[in-house]
């Protein structure tokens, strides 16, 4: 971004409001990117602010400097490039929640220690005046020595406008004169080894310094840092436990007690139950709870799978209808060809994911937002963590069984890189709704519509066993995954669940907006590119006939592959035609269907129409004279779809989501192996028993 423009950042506890902050301050004039190297989002906007543009970071949510995620590593990274004089901010804008104000302070005053301007906007002053919290504004900014302490409230806009004074204020401070929170001077003499060789080391000021050295004294170790020899380290914490002060808890012990006595006492006043814990009663009860979280889920659904189907429909007949218009109304040649089909195709792939998508954001954000998500997480995470996962994992899996590619964007709420990347490797294996044509078409044409046990319909059992089949590997592959994938950081422990907030609707929105252009312009690029690779391999080459050139898929590049692959795909059950129809169903699943009736009607030639199940049943293999489709055969193509990475929109938003081509890779082999050895399995067995 411009490096020319003075920088603000936000920085403040997880849910404190920096997001609805940074939305009043930039408006939609924001960029969201990844951090380099991981896949915690940044995002960057400009704000107008006196006469100026800033360029405003929000960084991501974290309680204290100590990192436990990928997420507060940011936080912890970018103190230690500023404390080493990096890329240092004009102002840092402390983000508080004033209903819980010491805990909110203890990141502030780890912030302070760098001597970089910082302005406190105390935010959700609506709740605490409600709350009766008075807060005195001046005695905290001189008893924290920060450059202004300003009450706001983001969601009812009010203070903004000083804010922003106090920000262009701040911005024009050079130096300021620095406070250091009152450490005993026996703590400091014990400190003094490690206070000076970070001084000699880093050229960083006394105060600083000490900061460090407590953080060192206290877990060991200070992200971004090097670190003086162990010997020194343990004898500073030897002196420590010495004179009375536990290494391991030094840091919050003297924050703490410095900031009791800095924080001017607020009123407040001990109601007896507070809203949010009167709700939580019911929403989290041990029964109920998980109750309502299933209704929630059914809405949900229920919203995606009506709620899309029409725009789905809109966006689908809307490209076709350009496709062709684009076909009939450009000169006929190759690069309308091109176009009608490959790009426009391309196109209609992106974005007919996007219903999808924005519904399930839009969701999914106001849970997170009222702070229910938190809950759920909770209620959830004991059962979730057997199999490697996370109470957050729940929704994201869930809304795979509509479509893998929402749900894998929701897995931004898991905390836990860890956690977060085991939920999208496995979510894919969720029976999703393009898989649903397979089946529909297999079991209506193959599987005897008779009843089992007298009542139960064997196709509609079919369908259930497939849903069953993929559903039950994704959890034991969990467990496999998390046991393979190493972390070092354990999963984040809630300190404190927030109370229950009403989402702000412009927050909510954005949101919204921002997921679903990430994905036309991130993802869609890959989509772009295969989709355009899959038309030149099923519309090339062209043969010379005698009124000019013409193609048949059944001498497209496609089909080639399909008759290379027929020996190792023999052993499945599955022909060349298969074959074909596995190549050209890498763009979604349900593209097997189309191949499939493509190749058919052109074997039929002018016949009469017959349905596409009848011609595949009538089909025979020319020299054994045996059927290619057979119930067998169905079953495992079935089985082979369950299990199958056919779908380059799942590719383009792993490799998106986990900033790699590594994961999406894997995802690929492990899908594809297991859908080749679960076909293998049915198809053999099968012969084995008897069946043909
Ligand atoms: P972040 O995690 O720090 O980015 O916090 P968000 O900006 O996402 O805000 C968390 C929740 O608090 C959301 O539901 C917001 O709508 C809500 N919120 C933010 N600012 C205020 C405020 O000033 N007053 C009230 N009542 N709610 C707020
Ligand atoms: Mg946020």
């Amino acid at each position: 971004m411009n490096n020319k423009l003075p920088s603000i950042v936000l920085i403040g506890n997880p849910n404190s409001g920096k997001t609805a902050l940074f939305n009043r301050l930039t408006g939609l004039n924001q960029k969201v990117s990844n951090y380099p190297g991981v896949t915690v989002e940044q995002k960057i906007g400009i704000a107008p602010i006196g006469h100026k543009k800033m360029q405003v970071i929000d960084l991501p949510g974290t309680y204290s400097l100590v990192p436990e995620s990928h997420d507060e590593a940011i936080v912890a990274d970018k103190f230690a490039q500023w404390a080493q004089g990096e890329d240092i901010p004009n102002c840092i804008i402390s983000v508080v929640d004033s209903t819980n104000l010491e805990r909110n302070l203890y990141l502030t005053s780890q912030l302070i220690d760098l001597g970089i301007p910082i302005v406190i906007a105390l935010n959700m002053m609506d709740l605490s005046r409600e709350k009766s919290i008075d807060i005195d504004c001046d005695q905290l900014k001189l008893s924290l020595g920060v450059q202004a302490v300003i009450p706001v409230s983001a969601r009812f806009n009010e203070g903004i406008d000083t804010l922003k004074n106090e920000i262009e204020s701040a911005c024009g401070i050079s130096e300021i004169e620095q406070r250091l929170f009152t450490v005993p001077s026996p703590v400091q003499s014990a400190l003094l080894p490690l206070q000076d060789w970070f001084k000699e080391n880093y050229k960083i000021s006394n105060s600083l310094s000490l900061s460090l050295a407590i953080r060192l004294a206290s877990v060991d170790k200070v992200h971004g840092f090097d670190l003086p020899e162990k010997s020194i380290i343990s004898q500073a914490k030897q002196d420590l436990n010495i004179i009375g002060f536990p290494s391991d808890t030094l840091e919050p012990v003297l924050r703490y007690h410095w900031l009791d006595q800095a924080v001017p006492k607020a009123e407040i006043p001990i109601d007896k139950k507070s809203k949010s814990e009167k709700a939580d009663e019911i929403l989290t009860h041990l029964w109920i709870g998980p109750i309502i979280f299933l209704g929630v889920l059914t809405i949900i659904f229920q919203a995606i799978f009506s709620g899309a189907s029409y725009p789905m429909e809109f966006i689908d007949s809307g490209i076709s209808t350009l496709g062709n218009w684009v076909a009939t109304h450009l000169p006929a040649g190759l690069l309308t060809d091109l176009l009608a089909e490959g790009v426009i195709g391309g196109a209609g792939a992106i974005f007919i994911f996007l219903p999808q998508i924005l519904i399930l954001i839009f969701f999914l954000t106001i849970l997170e937002d009222s702070g229910y998500m938190a809950r759920v997480a909770i209620m959830m995470d004991k059962a979730m963590t057997k199999v490697g996962l996370n109470g957050r994992s729940v929704l994201p899996l869930m809304s795979g069984f509509a479509c893998a590619i929402p749900g894998i964007m929701s897995t931004r709420t898991i905390d836990s890189w860890k956690e977060r990347l085991v939920t999208i490797l496995i979510l894919p294996l969720m029976s999703c709704s393009a898989r649903l044509p397979v089946y529909a078409l297999m079991i209506s044409a193959f599987i005897p519509n008779t009843k089992v046990l007298g009542f139960i319909g064997l196709q509609g059992l079919t369908m259930i066993f497939m849903y069953f089949l993929g559903t039950v590997t994704a959890i034991v592959l969990s467990f496999f995954f998390s046991k393979w994938i190493k972390s070092d950081k354990k999963s984040t422990f809630i300190m404190e669940l927030p109370p229950y907030r009403t989402p702000l609707f412009r927050s909510v929105f954005q949101q919204v907006y921002l997921r679903g252009k990430l994905f036309v312009t991130d993802a869609g690029k890959i989509i772009m590119a295969i989709s355009i690779v899959l038309w030149f391999l099923a519309s090339f080459p062209k043969i010379e006939t005698e009124n000019g050139k013409t193609q048949s898929i059944h001498n497209s590049f496609a089909a080639k592959i399909g008759h290379s692959i027929e020996p190792i795909i023999k052993p499945l059950g599955f022909d060349w035609k298969i074959g074909l129809g596995l190549v050209t169903s890498f763009a979604a699943r349900e593209v097997v269907v189309s191949t499939l009736a493509t190749i058919y009607n052109v074997e039929n030639g002018d016949e009469d129409y017959i349905s596409l199940s009848e011609a595949m049943k009538r089909d025979k293999d020319p020299v054994t004279g045996k059927s290619i489709f057979t119930p067998l055969v169905a079953l495992s193509l079935m089985v082979f779809y369950v299990y199958a990475a056919q779908c380059m929109a799942t590719f383009a938003i792993v490799k998106r989501e986990t900033n790699s081509w590594k994961w999406p890779l894997i995802m690929m082999a492990y899908m594809t192996a297991l859908a080749y050895f679960g076909s293998l399995i049915v198809y053999q067995g099968g012969l084995l028993l008897g069946f043909s």
